[in-house]
Protein backbone atom coordinates (compact mmCIF):
# COMPACT_ATOMS: atom_id res chain seq x y z
CA UNK A 1 0.00 0.00 0.00
CA UNK A 2 1.24 3.64 -0.63
CA UNK A 3 0.05 6.34 1.81
CA UNK A 4 0.90 9.81 -0.19
CA UNK A 5 1.40 12.80 2.61
CA UNK A 6 -1.27 14.38 0.88
CA UNK A 7 -3.46 13.45 -2.25
CA UNK A 8 -5.05 16.61 -3.59
CA UNK A 9 -6.68 14.57 -6.78
CA UNK A 10 -8.88 12.64 -4.12
CA UNK A 11 -10.41 15.90 -2.96
CA UNK A 12 -10.67 17.09 -6.48
CA UNK A 13 -12.19 14.70 -7.87
CA UNK A 14 -15.15 14.89 -6.02
CA UNK A 15 -15.98 19.01 -6.87
CA UNK A 16 -14.42 18.97 -10.29
CA UNK A 17 -17.53 19.63 -12.40
CA UNK A 18 -18.58 22.42 -10.06
CA UNK A 19 -14.78 24.57 -10.51
CA UNK A 20 -14.75 23.76 -13.71
CA UNK A 21 -18.03 25.42 -13.98
CA UNK A 22 -17.10 28.34 -12.11
CA UNK A 23 -13.62 28.61 -13.59
CA UNK A 24 -15.54 28.92 -16.89
CA UNK A 25 -17.50 31.91 -15.23
CA UNK A 26 -14.65 33.73 -15.38
CA UNK A 27 -13.20 33.03 -18.63
CA UNK A 28 -16.76 33.86 -20.33
CA UNK A 29 -16.85 37.19 -18.35
CA UNK A 30 -13.34 38.02 -19.64
CA UNK A 31 -12.80 39.65 -15.87
CA UNK A 32 -9.20 38.62 -15.29
CA UNK A 33 -8.36 40.52 -12.73
CA UNK A 34 -10.52 41.49 -9.63
CA UNK A 35 -14.14 40.96 -10.19
CA UNK A 36 -17.35 39.42 -8.11
CA UNK A 37 -15.61 36.43 -7.52
CA UNK A 38 -12.83 37.83 -5.46
CA UNK A 39 -14.93 40.05 -3.60
CA UNK A 40 -17.58 37.24 -3.14
CA UNK A 41 -14.53 35.34 -1.37
CA UNK A 42 -13.45 38.17 0.41
CA UNK A 43 -16.76 38.67 1.89
CA UNK A 44 -17.27 35.21 3.06
CA UNK A 45 -13.72 34.71 4.20
CA UNK A 46 -14.77 37.52 6.58
CA UNK A 47 -17.81 36.31 7.56
CA UNK A 48 -16.23 33.29 8.32
CA UNK A 49 -13.19 34.84 10.46
CA UNK A 50 -15.71 37.55 12.16
CA UNK A 51 -13.91 40.24 10.74
CA UNK A 52 -15.45 43.23 9.13
CA UNK A 53 -12.77 43.21 5.95
CA UNK A 54 -11.15 40.65 4.44
CA UNK A 55 -8.62 41.76 1.36
CA UNK A 56 -7.52 39.04 -1.71
CA UNK A 57 -3.79 38.69 -1.87
CA UNK A 58 -1.73 36.53 -4.47
CA UNK A 59 -0.42 34.68 -1.53
CA UNK A 60 0.35 34.12 1.80
CA UNK A 61 3.45 35.59 1.53
CA UNK A 62 2.06 38.72 -0.37
CA UNK A 63 -0.93 38.93 2.46
CA UNK A 64 1.81 39.23 5.26
CA UNK A 65 3.65 41.39 3.47
CA UNK A 66 1.31 43.61 2.28
CA UNK A 67 0.10 44.01 5.85
CA UNK A 68 3.51 44.49 7.23
CA UNK A 69 3.70 47.63 4.50
CA UNK A 70 -0.07 48.74 5.36
CA UNK A 71 1.01 49.21 8.64
CA UNK A 72 4.02 51.12 8.04
CA UNK A 73 6.90 48.90 8.97
CA UNK A 74 10.21 49.32 7.70
CA UNK A 75 13.70 49.81 7.84
CA UNK A 76 14.78 50.74 11.68
CA UNK A 77 11.90 48.67 12.61
CA UNK A 78 12.24 45.29 14.72
CA UNK A 79 9.25 42.59 14.47
CA UNK A 80 9.21 39.97 17.27
CA UNK A 81 8.31 36.48 16.12
CA UNK A 82 8.98 32.44 16.43
CA UNK A 83 12.42 30.58 14.54
CA UNK A 84 10.01 27.83 13.70
CA UNK A 85 7.60 28.58 11.22
CA UNK A 86 7.97 28.60 7.68
CA UNK A 87 10.50 30.85 6.08
CA UNK A 88 7.40 33.32 4.67
CA UNK A 89 7.03 34.52 8.29
CA UNK A 90 10.31 35.90 8.52
CA UNK A 91 11.25 36.63 5.05
CA UNK A 92 8.73 39.36 4.84
CA UNK A 93 10.07 41.18 7.87
CA UNK A 94 13.16 41.18 6.59
CA UNK A 95 11.88 42.15 2.85
CA UNK A 96 10.20 45.39 4.09
CA UNK A 97 13.70 46.50 5.80
CA UNK A 98 12.78 45.72 9.76
CA UNK A 99 14.68 43.15 11.75
CA UNK A 100 13.28 39.84 12.84
CA UNK A 101 13.65 39.17 16.36
CA UNK A 102 13.40 35.64 17.30
CA UNK A 103 12.34 33.96 20.43
CA UNK A 104 11.58 30.54 21.36
CA UNK A 105 8.71 28.21 21.43
CA UNK A 106 7.08 26.75 23.52
CA UNK A 107 7.79 23.10 23.63
CA UNK A 108 3.97 21.48 23.84
CA UNK A 109 2.47 23.31 21.33
CA UNK A 110 5.21 24.35 18.57
CA UNK A 111 4.14 28.28 19.01
CA UNK A 112 5.69 31.42 20.49
CA UNK A 113 6.04 31.50 23.73
CA UNK A 114 4.98 34.50 25.13
CA UNK A 115 6.86 34.61 28.29
CA UNK A 116 9.73 35.29 26.28
CA UNK A 117 8.52 38.45 24.66
CA UNK A 118 8.45 41.11 26.68
CA UNK A 119 12.53 40.98 28.02
CA UNK A 120 13.27 41.55 23.94
CA UNK A 121 10.67 44.64 23.50
CA UNK A 122 13.01 47.80 22.63
CA UNK A 123 12.25 51.22 21.07
CA UNK A 124 12.63 50.03 18.12
CA UNK A 125 9.72 47.26 18.07
CA UNK A 126 6.71 47.60 15.89
CA UNK A 127 4.85 44.16 15.86
CA UNK A 128 5.01 41.32 16.89
CA UNK A 129 3.98 37.95 14.59
CA UNK A 130 2.72 35.13 15.83
CA UNK A 131 2.28 32.08 13.76
CA UNK A 132 -0.37 29.42 14.36
CA UNK A 133 1.44 26.74 13.83
CA UNK A 134 0.24 23.52 12.32
CA UNK A 135 -3.35 24.63 12.68
CA UNK A 136 -3.62 25.69 16.31
CA UNK A 137 -3.75 29.46 17.46
CA UNK A 138 -0.69 30.28 19.48
CA UNK A 139 -1.66 31.54 23.35
CA UNK A 140 -2.81 35.17 22.05
CA UNK A 141 -4.07 36.35 25.19
CA UNK A 142 -0.97 36.85 26.97
CA UNK A 143 0.32 38.11 23.37
CA UNK A 144 -2.60 40.97 22.93
CA UNK A 145 -1.71 41.95 27.11
CA UNK A 146 1.97 42.74 26.15
CA UNK A 147 1.06 44.02 22.76
CA UNK A 148 -1.49 46.49 23.90
CA UNK A 149 0.65 47.48 27.01
CA UNK A 150 3.56 48.36 24.14
CA UNK A 151 1.43 49.60 21.57
CA UNK A 152 2.56 46.61 19.05
CA UNK A 153 0.44 45.79 16.22
CA UNK A 154 -0.10 42.15 16.45
CA UNK A 155 0.14 40.62 12.72
CA UNK A 156 -1.18 36.88 12.70
CA UNK A 157 0.30 34.54 10.75
CA UNK A 158 -2.39 32.17 10.23
CA UNK A 159 -1.46 30.82 7.33
CA UNK A 160 -2.04 27.16 8.50
CA UNK A 161 -4.40 27.91 10.38
CA UNK A 162 -8.06 29.28 8.61
CA UNK A 163 -11.28 28.41 10.77
CA UNK A 164 -9.52 27.54 13.65
CA UNK A 165 -10.30 28.66 17.17
CA UNK A 166 -8.70 29.96 20.47
CA UNK A 167 -11.23 30.52 22.98
CA UNK A 168 -14.11 31.10 20.96
CA UNK A 169 -12.32 33.60 18.67
CA UNK A 170 -11.05 32.83 15.28
CA UNK A 171 -7.56 32.70 14.07
CA UNK A 172 -6.55 35.81 12.02
CA UNK A 173 -9.66 37.57 13.99
CA UNK A 174 -7.64 38.45 16.84
CA UNK A 175 -4.94 40.61 16.26
CA UNK A 176 -3.92 44.01 14.32
CA UNK A 177 -4.61 41.88 10.70
CA UNK A 178 -4.57 38.16 10.13
CA UNK A 179 -3.33 36.61 7.14
CA UNK A 180 -4.16 33.48 5.48
CA UNK A 181 -2.58 31.21 2.04
CA UNK A 182 -4.12 29.27 -0.10
CA UNK A 183 -1.47 27.31 -0.98
CA UNK A 184 -2.87 23.56 -2.15
CA UNK A 185 -1.80 22.09 0.92
CA UNK A 186 -3.34 24.29 3.24
CA UNK A 187 -6.91 23.31 4.55
CA UNK A 188 -8.03 25.95 1.85
CA UNK A 189 -6.41 25.51 -0.81
CA UNK A 190 -6.62 26.49 -4.55
CA UNK A 191 -5.50 25.23 -7.62
CA UNK A 192 -2.32 28.01 -7.49
CA UNK A 193 -0.73 30.34 -5.06
CA UNK A 194 -3.23 32.98 -3.40
CA UNK A 195 -3.89 34.19 -0.01
CA UNK A 196 -5.76 36.89 2.31
CA UNK A 197 -5.21 39.73 5.03
CA UNK A 198 -8.40 39.84 7.26
CA UNK A 199 -9.04 42.74 9.97
CA UNK A 200 -11.69 44.92 11.48
CA UNK A 201 -9.35 48.04 11.33
CA UNK A 202 -11.01 50.17 8.49
CA UNK A 203 -7.67 52.21 8.23
CA UNK A 204 -5.99 49.37 7.75
CA UNK A 205 -8.00 47.82 5.47
CA UNK A 206 -7.98 50.99 2.83
CA UNK A 207 -4.16 50.64 3.30
CA UNK A 208 -4.19 47.28 2.28
CA UNK A 209 -6.30 47.06 -0.63
CA UNK A 210 -3.64 50.43 -1.84
CA UNK A 211 -0.83 48.40 -0.95
CA UNK A 212 -1.93 45.40 -3.12
CA UNK A 213 -2.74 47.36 -5.97
CA UNK A 214 0.60 49.59 -6.14
CA UNK A 215 -0.08 51.69 -3.78
CA UNK A 216 -2.42 53.71 -6.10
CA UNK A 217 -5.58 55.68 -5.31
CA UNK A 218 -7.23 57.20 -7.76
CA UNK A 219 -6.16 55.14 -10.75
CA UNK A 220 -1.97 56.33 -11.72
CA UNK A 221 -1.71 58.52 -8.39
CA UNK A 222 0.66 56.77 -5.85
CA UNK A 223 0.62 58.32 -2.79
CA UNK A 224 2.51 54.90 -1.61
CA UNK A 225 4.51 52.24 -2.66
CA UNK A 226 2.75 49.65 -2.78
CA UNK A 227 3.24 46.21 -5.31
CA UNK A 228 0.94 43.93 -7.37
CA UNK A 229 -0.63 41.88 -4.52
CA UNK A 230 -3.81 40.90 -6.00
CA UNK A 231 -5.44 37.49 -5.89
CA UNK A 232 -6.53 35.96 -9.14
CA UNK A 233 -10.66 35.24 -9.69
CA UNK A 234 -9.67 31.90 -11.13
CA UNK A 235 -8.19 30.84 -7.61
CA UNK A 236 -10.96 32.94 -6.23
CA UNK A 237 -13.49 30.70 -8.63
CA UNK A 238 -11.90 27.60 -6.95
CA UNK A 239 -12.11 28.50 -3.95
CA UNK A 240 -15.88 29.45 -3.65
CA UNK A 241 -16.25 26.03 -4.07
CA UNK A 242 -13.47 24.80 -2.07
CA UNK A 243 -15.11 27.23 1.01
CA UNK A 244 -18.37 25.14 1.75
CA UNK A 245 -16.48 22.13 2.80
CA UNK A 246 -13.86 23.67 4.65
CA UNK A 247 -15.32 22.97 7.84
CA UNK A 248 -16.40 18.93 6.74
CA UNK A 249 -12.74 18.95 5.26
CA UNK A 250 -11.34 19.55 8.71
CA UNK A 251 -13.37 17.50 10.96
CA UNK A 252 -12.22 14.75 8.65
CA UNK A 253 -8.80 15.88 9.80
CA UNK A 254 -9.74 16.09 13.34
CA UNK A 255 -11.06 12.37 13.26
CA UNK A 256 -8.06 10.92 11.67
CA UNK A 257 -6.17 12.76 14.18
CA UNK A 258 -7.80 11.57 17.18
CA UNK A 259 -7.27 8.12 15.65
CA UNK A 260 -3.66 8.46 15.22
CA UNK A 261 -3.31 9.91 19.00
CA UNK A 262 -5.76 7.08 20.29
CA UNK A 263 -3.03 4.62 18.89
CA UNK A 264 0.13 6.43 19.73
CA UNK A 265 -1.13 6.31 23.69
CA UNK A 266 1.30 4.42 26.19
CA UNK A 267 4.10 3.93 23.22
CA UNK A 268 7.21 6.37 22.78
CA UNK A 269 5.27 8.31 20.07
CA UNK A 270 4.15 11.59 21.23
CA UNK A 271 1.26 13.19 19.84
CA UNK A 272 0.29 16.87 19.35
CA UNK A 273 -1.10 18.76 22.43
CA UNK A 274 -4.61 20.36 22.42
CA UNK A 275 -4.08 23.67 24.51
CA UNK A 276 -7.42 24.62 26.57
CA UNK A 277 -9.76 26.40 24.61
CA UNK A 278 -8.92 25.82 21.19
CA UNK A 279 -9.90 23.64 18.11
CA UNK A 280 -7.43 22.80 15.74
CA UNK A 281 -7.75 22.66 11.99
CA UNK A 282 -4.48 19.90 12.04
CA UNK A 283 -3.38 21.63 8.68
CA UNK A 284 -0.27 18.88 9.72
CA UNK A 285 -0.57 15.99 12.49
CA UNK A 286 3.06 16.41 13.77
CA UNK A 287 4.52 13.84 16.02
CA UNK A 288 7.54 13.96 18.31
CA UNK A 289 9.91 11.12 17.87
CA UNK A 290 13.00 9.39 19.13
CA UNK A 291 15.34 8.40 16.29
CA UNK A 292 13.24 10.89 13.53
CA UNK A 293 15.65 10.30 10.95
CA UNK A 294 15.77 6.47 11.51
CA UNK A 295 12.17 6.37 11.10
CA UNK A 296 11.74 8.72 8.10
CA UNK A 297 13.48 6.37 6.41
CA UNK A 298 11.44 3.66 7.49
CA UNK A 299 8.47 5.61 6.44
CA UNK A 300 10.01 6.11 3.07
CA UNK A 301 10.59 2.05 2.54
CA UNK A 302 7.34 1.52 3.47
CA UNK A 303 5.81 3.76 0.73
CA UNK A 304 4.55 6.03 3.31
CA UNK A 305 4.47 10.31 2.63
CA UNK A 306 6.25 12.08 6.00
CA UNK A 307 7.35 15.72 6.10
CA UNK A 308 9.52 17.65 8.72
CA UNK A 309 8.04 21.02 9.49
CA UNK A 310 10.74 22.89 9.65
CA UNK A 311 14.26 21.09 10.18
CA UNK A 312 16.48 24.38 10.38
CA UNK A 313 14.41 26.77 12.67
CA UNK A 314 15.13 30.19 11.06
CA UNK A 315 17.58 32.08 13.67
CA UNK A 316 20.13 29.44 11.90
CA UNK A 317 19.09 29.92 8.71
CA UNK A 318 22.17 31.15 6.54
CA UNK A 319 20.60 34.09 4.77
CA UNK A 320 20.05 35.15 8.65
CA UNK A 321 23.56 34.76 9.25
CA UNK A 322 23.88 38.68 9.87
CA UNK A 323 21.15 38.63 12.88
CA UNK A 324 23.89 37.16 14.74
CA UNK A 325 22.22 34.33 16.31
CA UNK A 326 24.30 30.77 17.09
CA UNK A 327 23.05 27.43 17.81
CA UNK A 328 21.60 27.12 21.24
CA UNK A 329 19.99 30.61 21.35
CA UNK A 330 16.87 29.03 20.69
CA UNK A 331 16.64 25.40 22.41
CA UNK A 332 13.11 24.22 22.16
CA UNK A 333 12.89 25.27 18.47
CA UNK A 334 16.42 23.36 18.02
CA UNK A 335 15.47 20.02 19.69
CA UNK A 336 11.80 20.32 18.21
CA UNK A 337 13.29 20.74 14.63
CA UNK A 338 15.23 17.40 15.43
CA UNK A 339 12.15 15.33 16.79
CA UNK A 340 9.03 16.75 14.69
CA UNK A 341 7.44 14.19 12.35
CA UNK A 342 4.38 15.11 10.09
CA UNK A 343 2.11 12.30 8.81
CA UNK A 344 -0.57 11.82 6.22
CA UNK A 345 -3.47 13.55 7.91
CA UNK A 346 -5.70 14.68 4.80
CA UNK A 347 -9.26 14.03 4.79
CA UNK A 348 -9.89 11.42 2.17
CA UNK A 349 -7.21 8.96 3.84
CA UNK A 350 -9.08 5.57 4.38
CA UNK A 351 -8.81 3.12 7.43
CA UNK A 352 -6.69 0.88 5.78
CA UNK A 353 -4.28 3.79 5.42
CA UNK A 354 -4.56 5.43 9.24
CA UNK A 355 -4.01 1.37 10.06
CA UNK A 356 -1.31 0.63 8.03
CA UNK A 357 0.55 4.24 8.91
CA UNK A 358 0.24 3.04 12.31
CA UNK A 359 1.36 -0.11 12.51
CA UNK A 360 4.56 0.47 10.16
CA UNK A 361 5.46 3.38 12.85
CA UNK A 362 4.87 1.04 15.81
CA UNK A 363 6.74 -1.73 14.02
CA UNK A 364 9.71 0.12 14.09
CA UNK A 365 9.80 0.96 17.83
CA UNK A 366 9.34 -2.24 18.41
C1 LIG B 1 2.10 28.52 3.71
C2 LIG B 1 2.65 29.48 4.70
C3 LIG B 1 3.05 30.78 4.35
C4 LIG B 1 3.15 31.29 2.95
O1 LIG B 1 2.07 31.10 2.16
P1 LIG B 1 2.25 31.06 0.55
O2 LIG B 1 0.83 31.12 0.10
O3 LIG B 1 2.92 29.79 0.22
O4 LIG B 1 3.02 32.26 0.15
C5 LIG B 1 3.46 31.63 5.37
N1 LIG B 1 3.52 31.23 6.64
C6 LIG B 1 3.17 29.99 7.01
C7 LIG B 1 3.25 29.61 8.45
C8 LIG B 1 2.75 29.07 6.05
O5 LIG B 1 2.44 27.83 6.43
Amino acid sequence: MQVPLLDLKAQYATIKDEVLKQINEVLDSQQCIGGPKVTELENKIAELCECKYAVGMSSGTDAILASLMALGIGPGDEVITTPFTFFATAGCIARVGAKPVFVDIDPTTYNINPALIEPVITKKTKAIMPVHLYGQVADMDPIMQIAGQASLAVVEDACQAISATYKGKKAGAIGTCGCFSFFPSKNLGGIGDGGMTVTSDEDLYKMLVWMRNHGSEPKYYHKYIGGNFRLDPIQAAALLVKLPHLADWSQMRRKNAAFYTKKFKKTVIQTPVIADDCELIFNQYVIRVPRRDELVRHLQANKIGCEIYYPVPLHLQECFAYLGYKAGDMPEAEKAAREVLALPIYPELTDEMKEFVVKTILDFYK
